[in-house]
């Protein structure tokens, strides 16, 4: 239905435009649809991509870009909220489950230098456990490489076992990601594979 729809549209349209134009009739003005864009950083982006600007010297494209990545980067991280959860979302729910239940500790969203990213998720642990710091980042950093991603695709998904990003079922692209993700939103640096020292 919706192509001979179109083809009819597309076979009438002009005429009318003629029949129009014959009465002395304005032509209809286009008029832009209004994008409206949820999160910030991805209404920065188009209007960052998609305005276009003449007259432009090379620092500022190169800036642009450089803003542009950074937008980018910042969007993986977000997501959008469906609209029609949203109002439901909208007004908080009282705290009335912490008093209740112990192990509803609350995991700061940006750890210790030193404390393992990927421990303060697991679930089979003491709080005291997950919240453990290392004696220095390094220690941590030579644990995460050996206990947690030796072994591991560096190119497959992984999630974020922080206890905030997991209830949010954050799922980074790859392990350069994750490790991204964790200093920059946990403040957590972690190393590169070919720098932890094998020691045994
Ligand atoms: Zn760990
Ligand atoms: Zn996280």
């Amino acid at each position: 239905i919706s192509e001979e729809y179109r083809a009819d549209y597309f076979r009438r349209r002009p005429l009318e435009d003629i029949e129009r134009q014959n009465r002395g009739q304005q032509e209809e003005e286009y008029i832009e649809p209004v994008v409206e864009h949820q999160i910030p950083e991805r209404a920065q982006l188009a209007e960052l991509i998609c305005t276009h600007v003449a007259d432009i010297i090379p620092q500022d494209i190169v800036a642009r870009r450089i803003h542009s990545a950074g937008l980018m980067v910042a969007l993986c991280r977000r997501r959008e909220v469906p609209r029609r959860y949203r109002l439901r979302v909208a007004p908080p729910q009282p705290p009335l489950i912490k008093e209740e239940s112990p192990d509803l500790e609350p995991f700061p969203l940006v750890l210790a230098k030193s404390q393992c990213p990927i421990c303060i998720g697991d679930e089979s642990k003491s709080y005291e456990e997950r919240m453990g710091s290392f004696c220095r980042p390094a220690k941590m950093m030579d644990h995460v490489e050996r206990i947690h991603l030796e072994g591991r695709d560096p190119h497959a998904k992984i999630e974020c076992y922080h206890p905030v990003c997991k209830s949010e079922g954050l799922v980074l692209e790859h392990v350069e990601h994750f490790k991204g993700h964790v200093e920059i939103v946990h403040g957590v640096k972690l190393r590169e594979p070919r720098f932890v020292r094998s020691s045994k």
